[in-house]
């Protein structure tokens, strides 16, 4: 069997396709070979030879002969022979992957400079400073990767052999006055390479190997051990890479950039990665090597004048500086991209005046960039529209979507606390601690950031003014979490190290005191939160032309329909301008904190008896209507599903000393009663408690009340010639008893209003499903219900019994001992409340075949559930307005996997 893959002179074993088997670099090399593309010659061996030397410590027994037959080609094409004293061959060993890891691995550089070759090279090359600069190099990358860290040594006396090494070359350029390596003269680094060596054999007790194979095997094996570095190892761990794929090692005839004037090295992106502009993009340096572009020892240079800017503008282009090599790169990184159909990143050296490409892979790129590309990438015909809606992660779009941070100014910054990460983008601001100071701030014209142990309903004001709010306490799906995401507000939860004085008005953070006033900035995609400010890119969508058009493009392929929640008429209208297909949760709980009803909310809720409730409660019909007009007219034609009041009442109630001695004012009541009413609300468990469905079971007036709204809303806009569709929920229905009794009032006020107005109206009745019970007994409910509506928030919180609003207490602890992969109130528990689901699926299914169903948990705008959603069959998923173009992506995506 063939384990050793040829490449070379236009003729490959191998192929873009054995990726596998020759890892993303030594595949690629065999490709562009192919295509006629000049490629160093060389050859890799394969990633089963990798697994067999880890399994087995030792090289498989045919690997020398297929070893040996390589380099024969190599050497016929070069005239050039491995090890030999008149004409010897050098060679690299680089490591290559299935799936690049960039740095994780070990590259070892000019292999086959012993005392036999030195003076054959220095014969052909006719440069001796040339071959001791380069053996110089050798000695220090290979004492380093395959004597010291390959051999697992542990380092003597604090220093590593580079650093002992490094220090010598440091001295050897202080004692002669020099500041830069290239100024070492020959007989300066001749010395050098003999004082590295003596220095090597103090420190491993062994001479440096002065035989070629020797050292070819060495750097071999080094590479294999590579892929259980630590640093590897840890880099698949947080890419998902398993670990038994091993490395392929590639070798490949050397060429250096760093020979004499007319050599040159460089990395470029065929489209400018940061902007998507269709712009070959990328650095260069005259006389060096890769690693000096990489290392950043020396500022690169433009490599052409299209895209120098103004702090490069002055140096020399590549274009300029060697005109016709330039033009011959340009042509082959079009070919190149044209063949792989996608933007390439590639690497390339010119060896005294002969151009060689050393590789090429995918090139990473930014949010922008990506959809920018796929989309230009389709009008050029280069690809097609399923490939361009598959190039670009679902994720990739929060970048284009939400003002995101300076990456590289972030990257210089030091982390003063991390979170959950609740809302994406970035914002900066000054730290206040209440809703009120946030909008006062906010009056006098700052940008805020409002500080919270945790926030409820009364902190909305606060909230909706700030740049981005920060909490001690919650989870994904807590309260900020919610309302935040709902806004496209930037928002970090669960930041437990958070040290809150509303008091004092400061904030500690280990040692870090901060005061009301102080700027912060927050990164709520990854939850890293800063001192002082960070600047901000900022977003224009409506004339981002290629996201409007990729947008275009997914409802053609998409199966899952994609609505939002959302509770307001401007809500509404956002998430339309996205694309929403309808509101698939309405949360009328909110509506009730509006100055202007809260006093009826809170004066039903004390009510004494069922006739002063329902006077109360009425208070609320017209503004009901007029919510509910605002909504579906904004909706209109598709479809708003309006869940009846959810949260457990007390939460409508004031909760300070102040607080309650108003209410007992404005109520006119006494204080001593009121706060008998008050106590008798209280609950140990109120998520458990009298809240969803049972508060309608109990209260009948409620749900009246806010169906007549929405029906009187109905009728209002079908008089002016609206389609309003309006969908009434029930929540947290546990039993179809439950059920049938709210659906009964529903359907007698519908028949009432119906009479009343002599206008006739459609409607739906449905209900959440985010109960285990509500699963099990689904075939039950679906006999009674037009429409499913899982609320996975709730479900997840109810099958684990984690509470949603304190799991960030402890959530890191079980992501780090690996308890869960993620936290399951952001991306669905397939294996345990995917189950619960499908089974609700199914079960609906089995009694009413006309069942609608959808999700409305915060699961609904993550792309790896909406995946697990559409394969269990769900008719929509619902989402908040920000994240409505997210999920139309990665339904389409699911729907062409
Ligand atoms: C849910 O529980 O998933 C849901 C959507 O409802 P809420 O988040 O309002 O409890
Ligand atoms: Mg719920």
């Amino acid at each position: 069997m063939k384990h050793v893959f040829s490449f070379g002179n236009g003729v490959a074993d191998g192929s873009a396709k054995d990726k596998n088997l020759l890892g993303g670099k030594g595949a690629n090399l065999s490709e562009m070979t192919k295509i006629g593309i000049p490629v160093p010659p060389g050859f890799t061996i394969s990633t089963d030879v990798c697994n067999f030397y880890m399994e087995k410590g030792m090289f498989p027994e045919y690997l020398e002969a297929q070893v040996k037959k390589a380099f024969q080609e190599i050497e016929l094409i070069m005239k050039q022979k491995f090890g030999c004293n008149k004409n010897p061959l050098l060679v690299s060993i680089r490591s290559g992957a299935r799936q690049s890891m960039p740095g994780m691995m070990e590259t070892v550089l000019n292999i086959g400079i012993t005392s036999k070759t030195i003076p054959g090279l220095i014969k052909n090359s006719g440069n001796e400073k040339f071959v001791y600069d380069a053996y110089r190099r050798l000695i220090t990358m290979y004492s380093d990767v395959v004597i010291e860290k390959a051999s697992g040594i542990k380092v003597k006396e604090g220093k590593s052999i580079r650093e002992k090494l490094d220090s010598i070359l440091d001295k050897m350029k202080r004692d002669n006055g020099l500041i830069n390596d290239s100024e070492l003269s020959k007989a300066q680094l001749k010395k050098l390479c003999i004082l590295y060596k003596k220095e090597v054999y103090k420190a491993f007790g062994k001479e440096f190997p002065d035989d070629a194979y020797v050292q070819f095997w060495g750097g071999v094996k080094a590479v294999f051990k590579s892929w259980n570095g630590k640093r590897a190892i840890s880099y698949r761990n947080i890419e998902n890479i398993p670990h038994h794929w091993g490395t392929a090692v590639n070798i490949q005839t050397m060429v250096f950039g760093n020979r004499d004037k007319n050599s040159a090295t460089g990395v470029g992106f065929t489209r400018n990665p940061a902007t998507g502009e269709n712009i070959f993009y990328g650095e260069w340096l005259p006389n060096a090597q890769g690693e000096d572009v990489v290392a950043g020892i020396r500022t690169p240079n433009p490599l052409n004048t299209f895209n120098s800017n103004h702090s490069t503008k002055l140096l020399p282009t590549l274009n300029v500086v060697m005109p016709e090599l330039y033009a011959e790169l340009d042509i082959i990184q079009k070919k190149l991209e044209n063949h792989y159909s996608d933007m390439q990143d590639i690497e390339f050296t010119i060896d005294n005046g002969q151009l060689w490409m050393l590789q090429t892979r995918k090139g990473k790129r930014n949010g922008q960039a990506a959809v920018q590309m796929a989309m230009e990438m389709l009008q050029e015909k280069l690809i097609d529209e399923k490939t361009a809606i598959n190039r670009i992660k679902p994720e990739q779009l929060d970048e284009i979507m939400h003002p995101m941070l300076d990456k590289d100014i972030e990257k210089q910054t030091k982390i003063i606390t991390k979170g959950l990460p609740a809302g994406p983008g970035g914002a900066s601001g000054q730290i206040v601690f209440t809703a009120d100071d946030a909008e006062k701030w906010h009056n006098k014209g700052k940008k805020v950031i409002l500080v919270r142990n945790e926030t409820s309903p009364e902190d909305v004001h606060g909230m909706f003014v700030s740049q981005a709010i920060l909490t001690d306490r919650g989870g994904m799906t807590s309260h900020a979490a919610l309302v935040a995401r709902g806004w496209g507000k930037c928002c970090i939860v669960g930041c437990s190290n958070l040290n809150i004085s509303i008091t004092n008005k400061k904030l500690s953070i280990d040692k870090t005191v901060l005061e009301e006033g102080d700027w912060i900035t927050l990164n709520g995609s990854n939850g890293h939160v800063y001192k002082n400010k960070i600047p901000l890119i900022d977003v224009d969508l409506k004339n981002n032309n290629s996201f409007q058009s990729l947008m275009k493009i997914t409802d053609k392929y998409k199966k899952l329909g994609v609505r939002t929640n959302a509770d307001s008429p401007a809500d509404a209208k956002k998430a339309r301008e996205f694309g929403a297909e309808g509101i698939g949760l309405c949360r009328t709980e909110h509506m009730f904190f509006d100055p202007d009803r809260i006093l009826a909310i809170r004066e039903m809720i004390i009510a004494k008896n069922k006739s002063y409730r329902r006077k109360a409660i009425m208070k609320l019909l017209k503004h009901q209507r007029k919510d509910f007009y605002g909504i579906l007219k904004a909706m209109a034609p598709y479809p708003v599903t309006i869940r009846l009041l959810d949260p457990p009442l007390h939460e409508f109630l004031p909760n300070t000393k102040s607080g309650i001695k108003q209410l007992s004012k404005d109520l006119n009541i006494p204080l001593n009663l009121l706060n008998e009413r008050i106590n008798n609300l209280y609950e140990v468990n109120p998520m458990l408690g009298h809240r969803g469905c049972r508060l309608g079971i109990s209260y009948p007036e409620i749900t009246e009340m806010q169906v007549r709204a929405i029906f009187e809303a109905t009728i209002e806009l079908i008089r002016e010639n609206h389609i309003p569709a309006p969908e009434i929920m029930i929540p947290l229905v546990g039993s179809v008893e439950e059920f049938k009794h709210q659906k009964q009032i529903v359907d007698e006020m519908a028949k009432i209003i119906k009479q009343e107005k002599g206008v006739s109206f459609s409607y739906y009745v449905g209900t959440m499903i985010e109960l285990p019970r509500a699963c099990a007994t689904a075939d039950q409910i679906a006999k009674e219900a037009d429409f499913f509506s899982f609320g996975t928030n709730d479900l997840t919180q109810t099958t684990f019994g984690f509470s949603r609003d304190d799991i960030g207490s402890f959530l890191s602890d079980y992501i780090d001992k690996n308890i869960v992969k993620k936290d399951p109130f952001q991306s669905i528990d397939q294996d345990g409340v995917g189950s619960l689901l499908k089974m609700g699926v199914e079960k609906g299914r089995s009694t009413n075949s006309n069942l609608k169903i959808g999700i409305c948990g915060e699961h609904g705008g993550d792309p790896e559930s909406i995946d697990f959603f559409h394969k269990s069959g769900l008719d929509y998923i619902s989402c908040s307005p920000f994240r409505v173009p997210i999920a139309r992506l990665a339904a389409a995506q699911s729907k062409l996997k």
